[in-house]
């Protein structure tokens, strides 16, 4: 009898395995029984139709109103049934099909299953597939009174994963149920066969309902499992103590610092200081707003290693923010970076830097400055991830905007360091998360967060200029800017697109842009406006006389890293950009940012881009331009952002907006093995389940005692390991 492991090919024919594997990825008995439903309908109720989307595989139960059958050439016939939920209509179209006619009658029911598509201004599924509903075949097919409606393909129909599937179930040979006894009972759960039975083939809603509760728990707490093992794995490595010296490095940059730390900076700071201190890596996620000192803290966690006499490394995710680090941190150490150099302290070390684009020679100083001990702080961006690239003693490593690089990359700086003296690990990341989603996408860290933003930072004013009601707020916009040059200051306009020679309408991957500089392109409205179309008309006319400025994705590093300097220099007064500057760029004196088409960008993207100013401490002002009406639901969003500055809330709103995966995907670990789990809904469940999870690894870390749990755990890191290799 096959077990869940068995290849599908085993219970199956082989042309059905080859559709489910091709079309769903679906390739073991397992991977069947967790393509879930997506929904259920009841036996004899019509499908609403409304909800059809263009594109989808959709199955509906309809009635047929009409048949109508046309010679359209010689050998062509077309029949068109048209069908009703009762108050929409739906064409479907068969060539060659005379013979439906005689099935299809007025007044008949029955299931059908294909692509919608969309024919002048209708949507119609052309060929699908029938089931009539009367049938004595249908009468066994569909024997319960609640039928699951599956995702489909154009090959593999919700009929044809109807079958396989009833033939997985009845030929199912379980092990033991992967949750401990005390637990489901505990928790009052299902057993494994039983929720598999009850999502599947439910006879009741409640029955689907408490089997989803109990696939639902799996899946957390088995990725929980996941990462309460990494941590326990974690801090059992090796790793060198670092404290800092007193009259130290640490001592004398805290003396010269011109500002106070705020509480949480310090609390954090007192929190890292502790785990360097140990002989077991730190594994830690810094988050915290933009401009809420971050940066501070990691370095002041760097001198601390650096006064032990280890080297740290600052990995950031673009070569404007490695450069941009560089110069921040070389002149917030001022004489205590000048090792060796004339005006250079007792105390300094070397600060490094090292991309991809420095000429060979400066090339190999860095890479000797890194691999002699020399440098004590390295900063770069991927290139430092690179082999050849070595430390004499690696003790820290700092991970800024973390949502831009993998575990893998961490693992990878992390392997610089030796096998017996793993370097402490110190993740940033402005974007706030979700509590629920922090235990999912970094569960192996252990979190801070930074909550306050430093004293004596006006708070940034935010506004919707909703140009289609209030037109006059198009030129208003332009003026502001004016006004704030004119008072010394400098500007930010942000549109969604670079324009120019790209493809318009081409859909663009977010994860194929290394800059990750483009919103996602819509098909349904006018292209959003772009850098290389906005750029001229401002210049020539909305800002004439202002020194404005393109960047953007394209542009060559150098051409980016000039536009940023002088833009830091004060010899730019705008720059019309794409969201390149979204990360980490840091002009106080930038305090007007206006970004247009506005709702092209999700929630969390409009926040982090209005940090970018309010860095100093002059007043300063986001406009959110958008030719939306009122009535638009994106419009909810521009106001969302307009009413709050707190991220935390906003993240929560967007993760609840948006497509789970999307968001996911975004953190770059899209987790596909999340199935029926949904971090919003199911909060508590998440919380819960990493209770159990780090409480039974505390147990019993090997999970020996739960063999069909472990095997479990080994499933979903085998799949996670195979996800990477495939990215890879
Ligand atoms: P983040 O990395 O979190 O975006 P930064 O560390 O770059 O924030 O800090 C933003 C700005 O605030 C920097 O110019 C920094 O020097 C300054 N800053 C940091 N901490 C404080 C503080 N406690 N008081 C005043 N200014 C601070
Ligand atoms: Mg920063």
């Amino acid at each position: 009898m096959p077990g869940l492991d068995a290849p599908l090919r085993n219970v199956v024919g082989g042309g059905t395995a080859k559709a489910l594997a091709e079309g769903l990825d679906l390739f073991t008995v397992g991977d069947l029984l967790r393509h879930y439903p997506r929904r259920y309908a009841k036996r004899g109720e019509l499908t609403d139709l409304r909800d059809l989307q263009k594109d989808d595989f959709a199955t509906i139960f309809a009635e047929v109103v009409n048949v109508n059958t046309r010679k359209i050439r010689p050998k062509l016939t077309k029949t068109d049934v048209r069908v009703t939920d009762g108050r929409e209509f739906l064409t479907l179209t068969f060539f060659n099909q005379v013979w439906r006619e005689k099935t299809l009658s007025v007044g008949s029911k029955a299931f059908f299953a294909g692509k919608v598509a969309s024919f002048k201004g209708k949507r119609q599924l052309t060929n699908p597939e029938v089931q009539v509903s009367d049938d004595e075949a249908d009468a066994v097919e569909f024997a319960g009174a609640i039928l699951p409606v599956y995702p489909a393909t154009a090959k593999a129909s919700t009929f044809a994963i109807q079958r396989s599937i009833r033939l997985a179930l009845d030929t199912l040979d379980l092990d033991d149920d992967p949750l401990p006894f005390e637990l489901q009972h505990r928790l009052g759960l299902p057993g494994f066969r039983e929720a598999l039975e009850g999502i599947h083939r439910p006879k009741t809603l409640a029955e689907k309902d408490r089997a989803r509760a109990r696939l639902a728990w799996d899946e957390a707490f088995i990725l929980q499992l996941t990462m309460a093992r990494r941590r326990a794995a974690t801090a059992s490595l090796p790793a060198t103590p670092r404290r800092a010296r007193a009259g130290g490095l640490l001592d004398a940059f805290d003396a010269q610092l011109p500002f106070e730390l705020t509480r949480g900076q310090q609390a954090v700071g007192e929190t890292i200081a502790g785990e360097l201190a140990l002989d077991h890596p730190m594994h830690r996620l810094l988050q915290g707003e933009v401009g809420s000192g971050k940066t501070v803290v990691a370095l002041r966690a760097m001198l601390a290693v650096v006064d032990s006499g280890g080297q740290a490394a600052l990995l950031a995710p673009t070569e404007v923010l490695a450069q941009q680090h560089f110069r921040s941190i070389s002149s917030m150490l001022g004489p205590l970076a000048l090792k060796g150099q004339l005006g250079g302290s007792d105390n300094a070390t070397t600060v490094t830097l090292l991309t991809g684009s420095m000429n060979q020679s400066a090339r190999r100083k860095a890479l000797l400055e890194a691999a002699s001990g020399e440098a004590g702080i390295v900063i770069g961006t991927h290139a430092l991830l690179q082999e050849h690239v070595q430390f004499a003693d690696l003790g820290l490593v700092v991970v800024d905007e973390q949502h831009r690089f993998g575990v893998e990359q961490r693992d990878a700086l992390r392997a610089k360091a030796r096998e017996d003296r793993r370097p402490h690990v110190l993740v940033m990341t402005a974007t706030p998360i979700p509590r629920t989603v922090a235990m999912t996408v970094y569960g192996d860290l252990e979190v801070s967060t930074l909550d306050e933003l430093p004293k004596g930072r006006a708070p940034i004013k935010t506004f919707v200029a909703p140009v289609v009601e209030k037109p006059s707020w198009r030129e208003r916009v332009w003026e502001r800017v004016r006004e704030e040059v004119e008072a010394g200051h400098q500007a930010y306009v942000v549109c969604p697109r670079i324009g120019g020679d790209e493809p318009d309408d081409e859909p663009v991957d977010p994860a194929d842009i290394d800059d990750d500089d483009e919103a996602e392109p819509d098909d349904d409205k006018r292209p959003p406006l772009a850098v290389l179309d906005v750029a001229p008309q401002l210049i020539e006319q909305d800002l004439k006389g202002l020194r404005v400025e393109i960047l953007h994705g394209r542009l060559p590093t150098e051409a980016k890293d000039a536009v940023m300097r002088a833009f830091v220099a004060g010899e730019i007064d705008v720059i019309v950009a794409t969201t390149v500057i979204e990360v980490g760029v840091d002009v106080p004196n930038a305090t007007v940012m206006v970004i247009l088409d506005a709702d092209r960008f999700g929630i969390s993207q409009l926040h982090q881009l209005r940090g970018r100013v309010g860095r100093g401490t002059a007043a300063s002002l986001c406009l959110l331009v958008t030719d939306l009406w009122p009535d638009a639901p994106a419009r909810e969003r521009l106001h969302a952002v307009e009413s709050t500055a707190d991220g935390f809330v906003l993240s929560e709103l967007d993760l609840e907006q948006r497509r789970e995966g999307t968001f996911l995907g975004e953190q770059q670990h899209g987790r596909s093995d999340l199935k029926l789990l949904s971090l919003v809904r199911d909060r508590e469940l998440v919380e819960r389940a990493r209770t159990e999870a780090t409480a039974l690894v505390a147990a019993d870390p090997e999970l020996s005692d739960h063999p069909a749990l472990a095997a479990a755990v080994e499933r979903l890191m085998t799949s996670e390991r195979s996800e990477f290799l495939e990215k890879a």
